[in-house]
C-alpha cells in the first residue's frame, strides 16, 4: 500500500522519483481548471520532507526565481528525504500581479482553510492536506508589500528551539521572532507541530538578484542543516541580529519623504531617519526614530500622507505589551506591524 505521506494530489512519488505535480484546484466561471504545479523530489534514502513555498501572495515574486535557481542547483541530484516546491501558491493572485485572490481575501489569513469554503478558504485547505501535512518542515518565502522593501529577515517562532536553529541555520542577517498572526500558514503550521521559517527579502512585482541568490543559499542551508544533502557550515554568518519585537515608524505629516537611511542600517534612539517636507523644499519635520534597532523594511514611495507606515524597525527589546513610549506616540508607533504591510 502507498504511503499517503509520499502521494500527493492521487500521485505516488517512489524513492529516486523527480515528479511534476499538478494539483487540482478546480476551475473558475469561464470554465479553466486551474491547478497548482509543484515540483517533488524525492532522495533514495530516506530524510526529511522539506516544502519550499512562494506566492502565497500573489504579488510578491521574488520566491519563484528563488525556486527556479534552486531546482535548477546541482546539490539537488541526491537528496535524502523529499524536496516539495511550489513556485506560485496563490495562483489566483499571480495572474491577476494582485496580493489577494479573487474574492478579495489575503490567503495568508485564511489557513488551515476549509474544504467547503471560501475560494481562498479552499486552496489554504488543499495547500494544508497536499503539502503541508505531508511535511517535516516549511520556508515560506516572502517580499515587501506593493511600494514597500525588506530587508533579508527570517521570520519564525524561536522559542521553539527546533525552528530557532532552522532559522538561523538559513543564515539570514536579521531574525525576527514575530507574533503569529490567525489565519497566517505559519500559525497552521505550528498548530500541527510542523516547524517553519519565513523568508522576506526584496519589494512585490520585481526581481532582485542580491536576494535571491542569498534566497537560494538560505534553502540550501537549511536542507545542509537538516541532512537531506551534505552540511554548508563553512558559510555561517558571525553576527545575526535576533529581534523579539518590531514597530512601524509613520509619518507625522503629510509631503515628500526623502530618506537618510538605508534598509539593513543600526539606528540609535534619535537618529533622523528621513526628512518630510512639502514640494518647494520648507516646513521640514524631521522622522527620528522613536528606540534603537535596525531597519528591516521601508516605504519607497516619496510621497506620503500623515500616518503612513515609513519604516519598520527591528528591536532587540521583548515586548509584550505596548509601554509608555508606545503608548504616548500611539499616532503613528505601534508594535504590530500594520495588516497590508507586512509583506
Ligand atoms: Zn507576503
Amino acid at each position: 500500500m502507498t504511503n499517503s505521506r509520499y502521494t500527493i494530489d492521487h500521485i505516488a512519488i517512489k524513492r529516486g522519483e523527480r515528479l511534476r505535480i499538478n494539483i487540482d484546484m478546480g476551475s473558475i466561471y469561464d470554465f479553466t481548471d486551474v491547478k497548482m504545479p509543484v515540483e517533488v523530489i524525492r532522495g533514495k534514502k530516506d530524510g526529511p520532507t522539506l516544502f519550499v513555498s512562494s506566492t502565497i501572495h500573489g504579488d510578491e515574486i521574488n520566491g519563484i526565481e528563488i525556486t527556479r535557481r534552486l531546482l535548477a542547483h546541482p546539490s539537488l541530484k541526491n537528496i535524502s528525504g523529499m524536496l516539495i516546491v511550489i513556485p506560485v501558491v496563490n495562483i489566483f493572485g499571480f495572474n491577476d500581479r494582485s496580493r489577494y485572490l479573487p474574492d478579495r481575501r489575503d490567503l495568508n489569513r485564511c489557513f488551515p482553510g476549509l474544504k467547503s469554503g471560501s475560494l481562498t478558504s479552499q486552496l489554504a485547505y488543499k495547500f494544508m492536506q497536499e503539502i503541508v501535512l505531508k511535511s517535516d518542515i516549511g520556508i515560506d518565502l516572502h517580499t515587501g508589500a506593493f511600494h514597500r522593501c525588506n530587508f533579508q529577515q527570517i521570520r519564525a517562532n524561536i522559542s521553539d528551539p527546533k525552528t530557532f536553529e532552522l532559522a538561523r541555520a538559513f543564515n539570514a542577517p536579521v531574525i525576527v521572532d514575530s507574533n503569529l498572526r490567525d489565519g497566517s500558514l505559519r500559525a497552521a503550521v505550528m498548530q500541527a507541530n510542523i516547524p517553519m521559517i519565513l523568508f522576506e527579502a526584496g519589494e512585490a512585482l520585481r526581481f532582485d538578484d542580491h536576494n535571491i541568490q542569498d534566497g537560494v543559499e538560505g534553502v540550501l542551508n537549511v536542507m545542509g542543516e537538516i541532512g537531506m544533502i551534505e552540511s554548508r557550515k563553512k558559510s555561517v554568518r558571525k553576527k545575526i541580529f535576533i529581534a523579539h519585537s518590531s514597530f512601524w515608524m509613520r509619518a507625522p505629516c503629510s509631503g515628500i519623504n526623502i530618506p537618510s537611511i538605508k534598509l539593513g542600517n543600526v539606528v540609535k534612539k534619535g537618529d533622523v531617519l528621513s526628512e518630510i517636507s512639502n514640494p518647494f523644499g520648507d516646513h521640514k519635520i524631521l522622522v527620528k526614530a522613536h528606540e534603537s534597532g535596525i531597519v528591516i523594511g521601508m516605504s519607497l514611495l516619496p510621497l506620503t500622507n500623515k500616518g503612513d507606515a515609513l519604516f519598520h524597525i527591528a528591536s532587540e527589546k521583548q515586548r509584550k505589551v505596548p509601554d509608555a513610549v508606545a503608548v504616548t506616540n500611539h499616532d503613528y508607533y505601534e508594535n504590530a506591524d500594520p495588516v497590508n504591510a507586512i509583506g
